[in-house]
Formats: structure tokens, C-alpha cells, sequence
């Protein structure tokens, strides 16, 4: 899509890419079109907030394409459109209710961590717009090239955004926040490394970020400043991993979780500003699947 975009003048090139990266970055749905019909609405986008612009903007097939006519749903964290009720919301959502390999998870006591040895990261500065689509806050890379590697796969890191408290528990207990770092391979295969917060010191890393969250709106906006992801992730490389989904409506699954189990600290103030609480789906049963010490 971006090849495409820069086919045209260049002030609308730009516009245009960071339309369509707000509307790719904001994952999910699109990779489930390898499975199942796309959809408009996930865990990124803003289509049942807003006239979603970003969508109105994208103009190029692709995005039509991928963006086209399931129906989609109005959904929520509480009350008759939260989580016990998103499979009904809409068809494309019924993977909320029918799926076996949902996300997020309780990660027991019992399954130890150990070092994520098969992820090869490749981070680096680049440039970033942030978001606010109604049901969290997100930060998408625009351009640059920030990607992993898992088993030999490239994904290419799109966005990350945040959830409070956290999605997955540990030993059934919550952490105040998590974040998603959410990675997509060219066949559209999802890889998510996950990983928590606690109350303590001030983040500065993320300081930035934290302060233009109470400005942003759903259309992504460029922030001032180039952002490196893996500010997001703890030094200690130790965590787990899984097979599930996107936490969020479509609830599409076939994406490879991370979870890092070193907690990181942002302070009271950072935890305030990021103010969509609740934004966390209970977790689902592990059911049939193997959660993983290390990968
Ligand atoms: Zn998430």
C-alpha cells in the first residue's frame, strides 16, 4: 500500500500513508482475512467510534479490499455490548464465542518462564503517529523498518498500544497495564509480544508518548519525535508463549503471543493519562493448547 501512495503527489503520498498505516497498523482484522472475511472493526480500529476518516481516505484497492462489507459491530468493555456478549454482536465476531484458542490467558504459577531465545528482534528509532479509536490508545510506526524474527518468519512490527489492567493475568492476578506490541508477516501471520507494568518509578522512556495521549483523537496524528520499540520491552528476555487471538472483536485467532514476565514500572501520573479503563478481555480458557516456558 505504501508503494502505491507514493505513486501519488507528495503531500497527499503522505497523507495517504499515514491514513493507510492507521488503518493497517491497526492490525488485526486485516490478517484475518487469510481465514476468515476481513472486517472493519478491531482492537485498532476507529470505524465504530467515528466516521472512521481514515477509511474514507484510503482510496487505493487495497484498502477497499481489505476493508469491505462484513458487517461490523459497536463494541465494548461493560454492559450489554462487553466482552460476554461480543459473539453475538455481529456474525464476524462469532470466533468470540465459537473460538478455542482465545486470548488473553491466566499464566500460572505453575509454568515457569525462560528466555524467549527464539525471537530475534531487529528495533530501532523511527517514525510514529498516535490514536485514540475508542477502546485504547495506539502508537503506529509509520515506515521505518522494525520487525522480529520467530522460527525464521520476519513480522513487521505495526503498532503497540495499551490495555488497563492488564489482559493477561499472572498466577490469576492482574497487572495495572500491559502492552501489545503488534508484529504482521507478509502472508499475514500475527505475532504480539506482550508485556506488563506495575506502579513505581516514572517511565521516561515513555514519557512522551504518556503526554500527547490526552490529545490524541481517532485520526492518527504524527508525534514529534522518532520512538524505539524496544523501550517497551524489559532487559530480561525471559517469558512465555502461546497460540490465540486478537483480544478484541474480531477475536480472530492464529497469532503468536510472546508474553515477557519481567514487570516494568511507569508511575501513578503515566498510568492515569492513559484513561480507557477498563480495556482489558477477561481471560479465555487455555483449553486444548500448551502454554509455553521460554519458545
Ligand atoms: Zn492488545
Amino acid at each position: 500500500m505504501l508503494v502505491a501512495a507514493r505513486a501519488l503527489s507528495s503531500s497527499l503520498a503522505f497523507l495517504v500513508a499515514v491514513t493507510l498505516a492507521a488503518c493497517s497498523a491497526s492490525i488485526e482484522a486485516e490478517s484475518a482475512s487469510a481465514t476468515e472475511p476481513a472486517t472493519p472493526v478491531d482492537e485498532g480500529e476507529a470505524a465504530d467510534v467515528t466516521p472512521a476518516p481514515a477509511h474514507d481516505a484510503g482510496t487505493s484497492a487495497a484498502a477497499d479490499a481489505s476493508h469491505a462489507p462484513t458487517p461490523s459491530a459497536h463494541w465494548t468493555y461493560e454492559g450489554e455490548e462487553g466482552p460476554e456478549h461480543w459473539g453475538d454482536l455481529a456474525p464476524s465476531y462469532a470466533t468470540c464465542k465459537t473460538g478455542g484458542e482465545q486470548s488473553p490467558i491466566d499464566i500460572p504459577a505453575s509454568v515457569a518462564s525462560a528466555e524467549l531465545a527464539g525471537i530475534a528482534l531487529s528495533y530501532a528509532p523511527a517514525p510514529v503517529a498516535i490514536v485514540d479509536n475508542g477502546h485504547t490508545v495506539q502508537v503506529n510506526f509509520v515506515g521505518g523498518s522494525n520487525a522480529i524474527t520467530i522460527a525464521g518468519k520476519e513480522y513487521k512490527l505495526l503498532q503497540y498500544h495499551f490495555h488497563k489492567h492488564s489482559e493477561h493475568t499472572l498466577g490469576g492476578a492482574p497487572l495495572p497495564l500491559e502492552v501489545h506490541l503488534v508484529h504482521k508477516a507478509s502472508d499475514g501471520g500475527l505475532a504480539v509480544l506482550g508485556a506488563f507494568y506495575s506502579v513505581g518509578a516514572v517511565n521516561e522512556a515513555l514519557q512522551g508518548v504518556f503526554d500527547a495521549m490526552h490529545s490524541a483523537t481517532a485520526t492518527a496524528t504524527s508525534l514529534p519525535f522518532t520512538f524505539d520499540p524496544s523501550v517497551l520491552l524489559p532487559s530480561d528476555r525471559a517469558g512465555w508463549t502461546y497460540d490465540g487471538s486478537l483480544t478484541t472483536p474480531p477475536c480472530s485467532e492464529g497469532v503468536k503471543w510472546n508474553v515477557f514476565a519481567a514487570v516494568q514500572e511507569v508511575s501513578e501520573d503515566q498510568l492515569a493519562a492513559f484513561h480507557h479503563d477498563p480495556s482489558a478481555r477477561p481471560v479465555q480458557p487455555l483449553g486444548a493448547r500448551t502454554l509455553h516456558g521460554g519458545n
